[in-house]
């Protein structure tokens, strides 16, 4: 019998409709289990640790990620895998920062939730929620088939680090255009097997400490001068600069020296594209080759999420800026491909 551990944040899935007002509102994980009589017929031995309150994922936060963190590393030793519900708006940057977090996690740690609430009669909650349990629990002699922190909806499993949520519409809501589906799932379960990371070999470390001193400019054509600058000038440590195709922006001198004065005052810059496939490379037009020479830093093709909650954990670990900008190059959690 597999023992797994479900975390409740909050989400769609446990929502009921509010009377007075028509909106969605969040509800304990007796609702979900009401609804979902099935899961006593498992043959998995569940824990149910609900968070109070259950939120939906808009209020995210760095304490609720520390705290989910913890839960997972007290738990680690007794069960197989765990299952985090969790709304699926935020889903992505949970799902990037635990992956920073639980460093050579050898279990599946599982994120998933739903479109419709589990009462709601055409629901995608129950297939997920059982999907993630069957994954969770996946094991060869003993050895988890997943040893890292994934999303589970609409019958794929997408790396967490390399996830975003594409359509608020449709029950197809999570895409990973840079990195394969890890597992599909028909009328089998179809394991990637490349493409899964093998932490066997490595040791489960946890990381607790997260400093939110980030900022984010995305780039417009036509952008005004005082507003990048206030944006560069803010009270932050790294600034994640969403730049056009493959990492390109602007060749105006006034740009190019903001710019450089951010990183000459130890500020780092870091260059991901707005483009969700594909990605940066400095140097391959004129228009990024600028940015290259003063010392703007390579996102290569990390998503959004994956790129803020990364300098968040690295900044964490590391007081010195040069430390942050050499690990947030580099591939520490399969959360990029470098390409050059
Ligand atoms: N607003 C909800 C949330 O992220 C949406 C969802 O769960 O799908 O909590």
């Amino acid at each position: 019998m597999h023992n797994i551990f479900i975390i409740y944040t909050g989400g769609t899935i446990g929502m009921v409709k509010d009377e007075q007002t028509g909106s969605f509102v969040p509800f304990d994980f007796e609702l979900i289990a009401r609804n979902l009589p099935d899961l006593s017929r498992l043959n998995y031995k569940l824990t149910v640790h609900s968070f109070t309150p259950i939120i939906d994922s808009s209020n995210m936060n760095p304490t609720v990620w520390i705290e989910m963190a913890n839960i997972v590393k007290q738990n680690y030793e007794h069960y197989d895998g765990f299952v985090i519900l969790h709304g699926s708006d935020t889903m992505a940057f949970s799902a990037s920062v635990l992956s920073f977090m639980l460093e050579g996690l050898q279990k599946p740690v599982i994120l998933s939730g739903s479109q419709l609430p589990i009462g709601e009669i055409r629901t995608d909650a129950r297939e997920n929620l059982m999907t993630a349990l069957e994954i969770a629990s996946a094991q060869v002699n003993g050895t988890s088939l997943i040893q890292e922190v994934c999303i589970l909806f609409d019958n794929k499993l997408f790396r967490g680090n390399r996830s975003f949520k594409y359509n608020s519409a449709k029950f197809e809501a999570f895409r990973s255009p840079n990195y394969p589906v890890l597992v599909e799932a028909g009328i089998h379960l179809k394991y990637n097997n490349e493409a899964l990371l093998d932490n066997r070999y490595k040791q489960f470390i946890l990381h607790t400490k997260l400093d939110d001193r980030v900022a984010v400019l995305k780039l417009f054509p036509g952008m005004n001068a005082n507003t990048i600058r206030t944006i560069l000038n803010s009270d932050v440590r790294s600034i994640v600069m969403e730049t056009f195709g493959s990492g390109n922006t602007t060749t105006d001198e006034w740009f190019l020296d903001l710019l450089k004065e951010a990183i000459d005052k130890g500020k780092n810059i870091l260059n991901i594209s707005q483009c969700k496939v594909g990605s940066v490379e400095l140097g391959r037009y004129e228009t990024s080759q600028g940015l290259k020479s003063i010392g703007v830093l390579n996102g290569y093709d990390m998503t959004f999420e994956a790129a803020v909650t990364k300098l968040m954990y690295l900044q964490g670990e590391f007081e010195d800026q040069k430390d942050v900008a050499y690990w947030i190059e580099k591939d520490i959690r399969g959360e990029l491909t470098v390409n050059d």
